[in-house]
């Protein structure tokens, strides 16, 4: 039997009735991480029109860690960007800092795609800057956005469409395809290249059929806001700098409560991970809004001088 999955209003109320101190945060973000949520779903059709998919799977380049979408071509997702934009830029321009840029962000992603051929769309290359790390300077100043507000804002915007994709490639069942024989070995996502969010521990597998543990469970996976993949990853290793050596990664958790959640940290490089143990849980919760819920641990972290492996909206405005 599967375990139920959590909506993100089902997981911040749980979040909530333990935590009542982080209500108003929740509270402030829930509308903008549902809607993103739900936009993912929608734009299935829309980015499959734009012909947007994820390149097939290349085993050396995967062993080499190079991630998919790395160096590729999303022409024609300046039109999914501008339906997710339609429905989070009114979210997102109640946020103070991105208030004043409100008419700027507006004029910049709400305008009318044009024909292909017509001229290349900025929106394009804003999608594929953001995806390849690359500087977005020149593309703020030319579409008279600030470009820190810009940069921002395109994360929300890009990750539904991102998610889409993902979730066309992603199989019902089974291995997805950067699992499949361990292809994939990073501690950055196999598909857009950003550090992971939020990393769990899987649940034993119960064959229902036979009524046996098909699997004990406990692998670690990781888990990417940025376009929704997941991968797995070795537990004991540290996803940012890699070291795997015993003793390694520590645990940071509370005494009571805890539900399974906790950080996972590198006595390396100083960089921790949000991580759910999924064992001690019932139901699945939604993992963007589990790593909102878990900010409590991200202040614990920051008076230990720890830095967060993907600096997250709580974190940064
Ligand atoms: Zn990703
Ligand atoms: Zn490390």
């Amino acid at each position: 039997m599967a375990a139920k999955r959590q909506s993100v209003a089902e997981t911040l109320a749980d979040v909530t009735s333990r935590r009542p101190v982080l209500e108003p945060v929740l509270r402030a973000f829930e509308p903008l991480l549902s809607a993103g949520h739900a936009l993912a779903g929608k734009l299935a059709d829309p980015v499959r029109e734009a012909g947007l998919r994820l390149p097939e799977l290349q085993w050396d380049r995967a062993q080499q860690g190079v991630s998919l979408l790395a160096g590729v071509s999303l022409t024609g997702i300046a039109g999914p960007m501008r339906q997710a934009a339609e429905e989070l830029l009114p979210l997102l321009t109640t946020i103070e800092a991105v208030a004043p840029h409100a008419d700027s962000l507006r004029a910049f992603f709400l305008r009318p795609v044009e024909a292909p051929a017509e001229s290349a769309d900025s929106r394009d290359a804003l999608a594929e800057a953001v995806v390849a790390g690359r500087s977005i300077e020149s593309i703020a100043r030319d579409g008279g956005v600030e470009p820190d507000v810009l940069a921002f804002v395109t994360g929300f915007v890009v990750s539904p469409v991102l998610h889409a994709m993902v979730a066309a490639a992603v199989p019902e069942e089974g291995d997805a395809p950067w699992d499949t024989g361990g292809a994939w070995q990073q501690g950055y996502c196999p598909v857009c290249g950003a550090f992971p969010t939020i990393a769990w521990l899987d649940k034993p597998i119960l064959d229902d059929k036979n009524a046996y543990l098909a699997g004990g469970g406990g692998k670690k996976h990781l888990h990417c806001s940025m376009c929704g993949a997941a991968w797995k990853f070795l537990r004991g290793a540290c996803p940012s700098c890699g070291k795997e050596v015993s003793g390694t990664m520590e645990m940071l958790r509370e005494t009571e409560a805890a539900r399974g959640e906790r950080l996972d940290w590198c006595t390396k490089c100083n960089t921790y991970c949000p991580t759910v143990d999924l064992r001690e849980r019932e139901a699945v919760p939604n993992l963007d809004a589990l790593a909102l819920g878990m900010m409590h641990l991200d202040m614990v972290a920051a008076r230990k001088k720890l830095r967060p492996l993907r600096p997250s909206f709580w974190n940064m405005y």
